[in-house]
């Protein structure tokens, strides 16, 4: 019999003979804040990926102004089943066989196989951490009982690092399109590489080594940049657009009103016509109507560089909004636009002096990619701020990768995509894991990082050499 490990590493590989024919399909719940989301995800062995399904629910939060833990959980409660519903009849077939021993005519025994199909992932991937406690447990406890109904092992994921990877999730999506269309498929961020993540729940600054180590360069010390956008927009915003906001996630909300685009939606609005709004222009609105938001912690003739080179801050520009929108209750629109493209320009020229000053540093400086992730990413604006600032200190050739505005935002594909990773690398999740309110994907901090939590197992996969069609064909020993 062959050593275990050799036939993990060959299968690692995606190799010769007995792999040949073989994909991985993955059934991944995320189930962290308030969207119920389920995706199937196939990963080729030639790198490529494709998305069966990926749906998500979020919860309606919008009596409460905010994510309310309580209506969050109860959605999950109501729509993950039915989910995961719709979601197994695209789980693509998987070939079993039924060994017989029968007696036929001749009075002969004979070993006999039985072919038939069945749809059932290899692994199930679930949203481990962090996240809120009650959220999380709904996914993980439906994800056991999944895993274990099929037979199959979980992979318990980190949110976080799901939100790192999404851009190397698209470009396996998109590499099934190379030949034709070579321009659409971003390139792979291959580590290391830096990841900006900016959502609801957080605001860090990354340094991307490998799969589990991710060294948290900033982060923020009072509230998430997105937090901060959603609270800014309640109190900026004209009643008659909060009405008919979709959720209680009103960045979209708030760039179209910032930024109205005149065209179509693929092109985005010319900033340079903007003149306040292009990074480092010295007009500013104080001289227009008496009012401004300063930059956190800036320091005058030093390119708004600060002494905190290690953490992000939101709540002083958000209570200077809330300020100003609260002195000139009868703001006429084209101010209250102002204010918006102010609150989002200071912020965002915040985030890129951070970016700035960890690339003074050597090891840093080695990236050629930098990875913008979590909700606030598909925001435009910032895109621009991003992109203008790093080729006016000399970093043009650092690309600002952006994933699609529907892989930025919390979804479930992300996590069946790390949870692929994860698998390949041998990872799996013991059925005693328990959920994780919080969970760092720094190894230097506290609890270890990505995998300094309790409950991961390291296994030797074997295949199944009977396997040989699309869909299930490994099986752990030891
Ligand atoms: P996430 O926590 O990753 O799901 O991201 C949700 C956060 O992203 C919310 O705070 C949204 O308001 C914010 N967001 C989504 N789209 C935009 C946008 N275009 N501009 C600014 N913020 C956005
Ligand atoms: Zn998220």
């Amino acid at each position: 019999m062959r050593p275990a490990c050799s036939v993990f590493r060959r299968f690692l590989q995606w190799p010769s003979r007995c792999v040949r024919q073989r994909q991985l399909v993955t059934l991944a719940i995320e189930t962290s804040c308030d969207d119920t989301a389920v995706a199937v995800l196939e990963k080729r062995k030639n790198g490529t990926a494709f998305l069966h399904f990926n749906k998500k629910i979020t919860s309606d939060n919008r009596k409460y102004g905010g994510v309310y833990p309580i209506e969050a959980h109860e959605s999950h409660q109501r729509n993950l089943a039915a989910l995961i519903q719709q979601a197994s009849p695209t789980i693509p077939n998987t070939t079993m066989y039924n060994r017989k021993r029968s007696q036929s005519e001749d009075g002969f025994w004979r070993n006999t196989k039985e072919k038939y199909s069945i749809k059932k992932p290899d692994f199930i991937t679930v949203t481990r951490g962090p996240g809120m406690r009650a959220s999380l447990i709904t996914g993980m406890d439906t994800a056991k009982g999944l895993a274990a109904a099929w037979q199959i092992p979980l992979v318990g994921v980190n949110h976080m690092q799901a939100h790192a990877l999404t851009p190397r999730l698209v470009h396996a999506i998109h590499s099934k399109d190379v030949k034709d269309a070579p321009n659409i498929v971003p390139r792979k961020p291959s580590f290391p590489f830096l990841t900006l993540l900016v959502s609801g729940g957080h605001t860090m600054l990354v340094h991307s080594k490998g799969l589990c180590d991710h060294q948290i360069l900033a982060n923020t010390t009072d509230i998430a940049i997105g937090d901060m956008i959603d609270k800014a927009a309640r109190d900026i915003l004209p009643k008659s657009i909060l009405d008919t906001s979709a959720s209680v996630m009103y960045g979209p909300s708030l760039e179209s009103f910032a930024f109205p685009q005149k065209t179509t939606s693929s092109i985005r609005p010319r900033y340079e016509d903007h003149e306040p709004f292009v990074p480092g222009t010295k007009v500013r609105t104080s001289q227009k109507y008496g009012w401004m938001i300063t930059a956190p912690w800036s320091r005058s003739g030093d390119k708004g560089l600060s002494s905190y080179p290690d953490a992000f801050t939101f709540s002083g520009i958000g209570s200077a909004a809330k300020r100003i929108a609260e002195t000139r209750l009868e703001m006429e629109e084209e101010e209250r636009q102002f204010l918006v493209r102010e609150v989002m320009r200071v912020s965002f020229e915040h985030l890129t002096n951070r970016i700035l000053i960890a690339l003074e540093n050597d090891e840093v400086s080695k990236v050629d990619a930098l990875v913008v992730s979590g909700g606030v990413a598909s925001n435009n604006y910032l895109k621009y701020v991003l992109r203008t600032k790093l080729a006016e200190n000399g970093y043009g050739h650092i690309e600002a990768v952006f994933p699609p505005p529907k892989y930025c935002s919390d979804n479930a594909a992300m996590i069946a995509w790390t949870g692929m990773e994860m698998f390949e690398a041998g990872w799996t999740t013991d059925f005693s894991a328990l959920a994780r309110r919080k969970w760092s994907i720094d190894p230097a901090a506290d609890d270890g990082g990505v995998l300094g939590l309790d409950g991961w197992v390291k296994q030797d996969i074997t295949v199944d050499e009977e396997r040989q069609s699309p869909g299930s064909k490994v099986r752990f020993i030891g």
